[in-house]
């Protein structure tokens, strides 16, 4: 994130609409806005606003492009990356048949269980339900009684795909077993595909081949986090052969099908009995500003020098924690971790001040502008500051408002 343009909280557009702004020192996260999208991505953006295109057409050099980075057959844009695991769920569900793509999300008659390991289950799986999957979940919690055992086995994996087996989910984090490649293998024996969520694992760029290369069949990426293009963005990458169902499934279908004729390297209308009606994806439709602002913002990450984002993101941390212990609160940087592509700041609040974490959080939270840092550690006593979403200017006002709201 190199370019940092400057930002008033105080003069903002919010501020005109008298909604606080946000200083986000809690990463890229979907309800303070994601992350802030690139120039090139925005120029981009009021350029396609122009012209009109024929969203299939754009979305075929869309494809072309994500190929090129994942080395995945083709690509997709999608309206994030949750609609992204929707629509490959409804890839995997309904493949070529048009007919079952005219009825999703009713799945009856139709394999369409999604295995999940039980520890890679979010929220997000909602998304998956909403094509019409039923998520079977697979696993213990073992690992965590700390006997050795492993939380899941690929043989319970695979004892579990059925005739009514659709494909699995895979959730992609650094502590997510059994490797992806092993699960992959499973798969392929039985010819169904895995679907992997890796919504927030960029950078590393390597992470756009990586997944594909240990036989990923659909791989999601959100184009509002990392990447920094449009909030309501996110990308599939895969085989063309589910790629050409997402397609169908997505893009507005009130065609004439004698006079419609889609890039055929997108879809081959050969593969399919004709043309389906609006599709389950209809409603998460993506604009072409969006679609436009997404490649931009892709080519602009792919050219970015990662090293020194990675420097700066590691300056402005460890600028937050000196100011902050200086004031006497204990903290560490980590070096990036399990949960984050960015080194961290975790801030021991209840071990060394008398305010507590979650009083922390709720302050800086309640002020204007609101100030927010991570707060998925409260029940530890601590709060994270991430500098992902920081200038620096900021990440020195952040520092300042934590001192000033604890009582050490
Ligand atoms: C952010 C995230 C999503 C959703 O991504 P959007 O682009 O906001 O739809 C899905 N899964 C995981 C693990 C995420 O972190």
């Amino acid at each position: 994130m190199t370019e940092q343009r400057y930002r008033s909280h105080t003069d903002s557009i919010y501020d005109e609409l008298d909604v606080p702004s946000v200083v986000n020192a809690a990463g890229t996260k979907t309800r303070i806005g994601g992350s802030l999208i690139r120039d090139e991505a925005l120029e981009a953006m009021n350029a396609a606003a122009a012209t009109f295109v024929e969203l299939g057409d754009l979305q075929a050099a869309a494809s072309d492009r994500i190929a090129e980075v994942t080395g995945a057959e083709a690509g997709y844009v999608t309206s994030g990356a949750a609609a992204g695991l929707c629509l490959s769920a409804a890839a995997a569900i309904a493949g070529h048949d048009v007919a079952a793509m005219d009825r999703l999300p009713d799945t009856e008659g139709l394999p369409s269980e999604i295995l999940m390991p039980r520890t890679h289950r979010t929220g997000y799986d909602h998304a998956l339900r909403t094509a019409g999957a039923t998520i079977v979940d697979i696993g213990t919690n073992d690992h965590h009684l700390g006997t050795g055992s492993t939380n899941v086995e690929p043989w319970e994996i695979e004892a579990n795909i059925t005739d009514e087996t659709a494909a699995i989910a895979y959730m992609e984090k650094s502590y997510t077993q059994p490797p992806l490649d092993v699960v992959a293998d499973i798969a392929h024996d039985h010819d169904i595909p895995v679907i992997v969520d890796a919504a927030a694992e960029l950078p590393p760029r390597s992470n756009f081949s990586r997944f594909v290369e240990q036989g990923a069949d659909l791989v999601v990426f959100s184009g509002g986090k990392g990447i920094r293009g449009p909030q309501t963005t996110g990308i599939v990458a895969g085989k063309q052969q589910y790629i050409e169902s997402i397609a169908l499934q997505h893009l507005d279908m009130h065609v004439a099908e004698a006079a419609w004729s889609p890039p055929e390297r997108l879809i081959d209308l050969d593969n399919f009995a004709g043309v389906p009606r609006q599709g389950i994806g209809r409603p998460m439709k993506v604009g072409k500003e969006e679609l436009v602002g997404l490649i931009y913002a892709l080519d602009a990450f792919i050219e970015e020098e990662q090293s020194e984002t990675q420097r700066e993101w590691q300056n402005r941390a460890e600028t937050i924690a000196r100011s902050v212990e200086e004031a006497g609160l204990e903290t560490h940087v980590t070096g990036g971790n399990d949960v984050s592509v960015a080194p961290e700041v975790v801030i021991n609040v209840d071990g060394s001040s008398e305010t507590t974490a979650l009083e922390l959080v709720r302050r800086l939270r309640a002020e204007n502008p609101r100030v927010y840092v991570g707060g998925d550690r409260i029940d530890e006593g601590e709060v994270v500051a991430n500098p992902m979403c920081l200038t620096d200017e900021e990440a020195d006002y952040v520092a300042d408002r934590i001192v000033d709201n604890v009582v050490v």
